[in-house]
């Protein structure tokens, strides 16, 4: 498995950090489902800015979902009634749902124009798995880099200190947002 940090530009201090072993089971679904899209929510917290450094979230578990679209060689719908039950639990004091993954059997860990349509929720987290194994963090943003809807996220596994070592300006430059 791959997990790309290659993408030319990040959406700043929108970081999305996840441990390894959510992330191979990922990318072992991916790999059960495929030639279908595989999909899933991800739960965890926003961790607000402190100072100098930017948010970030935090993933701290995944619930595999069912792929109930029509159309699963070339669609993700979660089910339904795992998103309900996923919501009632984060109302009643779980964690947040802050994103979700699917995966793109025959393509590359990128959203598509389909994404792009189907987003709905601002700064919503989408992880991508590519039919290569790479894995990709992307945040919903309205005006984003891709499609108008998305930009590119850092995807970090282990522990806070690198993201906290980072020099912040540099980060600015490396993104080049004003
Ligand atoms: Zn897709």
């Amino acid at each position: 498995m791959l997990v790309s940090p290659s993408a030319t530009s990040y959406y700043l201090g929108m970081a999305v950090r996840i441990s390894r072993p959510l992330l191979d089971a990922i990318h072992a679904q991916a790999s059960a489902a495929a030639p279908h899209e595989c999909c899933g929510l991800l739960l965890g917290r926003e961790i607000p800015a402190e100072s100098t450094v930017a948010n970030f979230a935090r993933v701290s578990e995944i619930r595999p979902a069912i792929n109930v679209a029509a159309d699963p060689l070339h669609r993700f719908e979660v089910d339904p009634a795992l998103l309900i039950a996923t919501y009632r639990e984060a109302r009643a004091g779980g964690l947040d749902i802050i994103g979700h993954y699917h995966s793109h059997p025959a393509g590359e860990a990128v959203p598509s124009a389909v994404d792009a349509e189907m987003a709905r929720a601002e700064g919503e987290i989408w992880l991508l798995a590519g039919g290569d194994g790479t894995l990709r963090a992307w945040r919903a943003r309205r005006g984003g880099t891709l499609h108008g809807r998305f930009e590119p996220v850092e995807l970090m596994t282990g522990s806070p200190q690198p993201l906290l070592a980072r020099a912040v300006p540099e980060r600015h430059e490396d993104a080049g947002i004003a």
